[in-house]
Parts: C-alpha cells; sequence; structure tokens
C-alpha cells in the first residue's frame, strides 16, 4: 500500500511558538509508510480542499504535523481537540532519498523546517542549518539536538546584516562557510565557522565595486 485515506486519533495539537501548532495524530497503518520529505494531505471540516503539511516526524504509528495558522484551514486545525479523528490521506510526494555513510548539511528556514526533523533522524550525524524570523518563531531545536544532530539557528536581524541579499552557506568537512552580501554597504562578509571550538571565525571583508 503506498497510501490511503484514513482516520487518524488526535493525540495532541499545542502551540509550540507564535500561531505555531504542533499536532499528532496516530494510525497504526498509514503513519509507518511516511518517508521523510512526503507531506500528509490534512481534511478540514467545511473545506472542499486538503491541507498540505509535511511530515515532521513518525514514530510508533504517530505522525507529528507542524504547522503554521496562515488561513481559514490551517485555523480550524488548530482548534481540533484531543481524542478527535482526523482525516488523513497520506503519505504522499516521493520524499527524500538518504544514502548511508553520507553526513547531511540540512538548511532551511521558518516554517520549512518540520521536514527537516525527521530527514535529520534518517541521517548520521547531521549538520542542522536553521533560520526565524525572531526568536518567537524559534522551533525544534531540541528535537534536533535530541536527533543527534549538530544544530545551528539564527535570527534575522540578530547575527547577519539586515540587509543581507543572500546567504549561501556550504559544509566543508568541520567548517561552515558563511557568505552574507551586504548591498547597503557593498560588502561581502566571510566567516566560518569552526565547530570544534563552537565559535565564529571572520576570514574577511570585500567591498565589492
Ligand atoms: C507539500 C507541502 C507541504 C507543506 N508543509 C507545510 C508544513 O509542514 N507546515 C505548514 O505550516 N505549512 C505547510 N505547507 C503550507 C500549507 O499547506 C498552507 O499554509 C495551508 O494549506 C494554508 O491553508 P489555510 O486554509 O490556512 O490558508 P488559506 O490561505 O485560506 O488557503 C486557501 C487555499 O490555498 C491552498 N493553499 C494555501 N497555501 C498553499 C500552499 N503552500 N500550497 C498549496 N496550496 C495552498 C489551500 O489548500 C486552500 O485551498 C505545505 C504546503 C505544501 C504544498
Amino acid at each position: 500500500m503506498k497510501y490511503d485515506v484514513k482516520a487518524f486519533e488526535l493525540l495532541s495539537n499545542e502551540e509550540i511558538a507564535d500561531g505555531i501548532f504542533d499536532m499528532r495524530v496516530k494510525n497504526d497503518e498509514l503513519a509507518p509508510l511516511a518517508k521523510c520529505g512526503q507531506f500528509a494531505h490534512v481534511y478540514v471540516p467545511s473545506k472542499t480542499l486538503r491541507r498540505p503539511i509535511s511530515v515532521c516526524d513518525s514514530e510508533n504509528g504517530v505522525l507529528r504535523l507542524v504547522y503554521q495558522v496562515k488561513g481559514e484551514g490551517t485555523k480550524i486545525m488548530s482548534e481540533m481537540k484531543k481524542g478527535e479523528a482526523v482525516d488523513i490521506l497520506a503519505p504522499l510526494g516521493n520524499g527524500f532519498n538518504i544514502e548511508k555513510g553520507k553526513r547531511y548539511c540540512l538548511i532551511g528556514g521558518g516554517i520549512g523546517v518540520p521536514p527537516m526533523l525527521y530527514t535529520a533522524k534518517q541521517t548520521e550525524n547531521p549538520l542542522v542549518i536553521t533560520g526565524f524570523r525572531n526568536k518567537d518563531l524559534i522551533i525544534l531545536q531540541d528535537d534536533f539536538k535530541n536527533a543527534g544532530a549538530y544544530s545551528l539557528f539564527d535570527v534575522e536581524g540578530n547575527n547577519v546584516p539586515t540587509s543581507w541579499a543572500q546567504l549561501l552557506i556550504f559544509s566543508s568537512g568541520y567548517y561552515i562557510i558563511q557568505i552574507i552580501v551586504d548591498i547597503s554597504s557593498r560588502k561581502l562578509f566571510i566567516r566560518r565557522y569552526d565547530i570544534e571550538n563552537d565559535r565564529w571565525q571572520e576570514w574577511g571583508n570585500i567591498i565589492m565595486t
């Protein structure tokens, strides 16, 4: 069976950050089929179209769906209560193919972060880099650490120049190299993160002409 529609039992639906909810739903047949990177289509009463929400985690028959209240559908989801039956079509999408023996660097921001948790749990010793708009929207950092990931996060306007236009991060061995283009000052900042010593090292600033 690839996917199906089933009633999942709602175990919990908690607000974990400003407007962001962590819904746990149980179905022993469908939840174990989910691969990292796949999503669930949640039926919302009174709405014709299902709402797509990524699989944040799947363990012991429980799917974890972390979602942000955006419009009417997700608002109704946020009001669903423990014990309710949630009609879910899952798992959908191709998911990610994780190769054993490779080290992965997972990069994401905001509400794009939840599917990275299940992915981190499928990889060995991953490096997880996440960014959030403000400190009230930071999510899942403890979960990443519990999954054995090395997790770094940043808040926009905190550690990076506010007018950054592009942020490129590579993982090369034990270093993360960050290149920040600050359009307003026409500067390119380069710094590297030394994981073993847990600190950033400036590599230099280049003035763009
Ligand atoms: C594959 C996939 C995975 C997603 N995973 C997550 C997740 O893990 N967490 C999370 O918070 N959000 C996720 N989203 C976005 C989430 O589906 C939308 O925020 C949600 O559908 C908004 O519904 P609403 O009724 O609250 O908003 P409304 O604005 O009222 O929605 C109006 C209509 O637009 C459709 N719609 C809205 N946003 C999207 C969208 N991004 N893609 C397709 N149709 C959309 C809805 O189905 C509805 O028919 C995902 C979207 C996709 C496509």
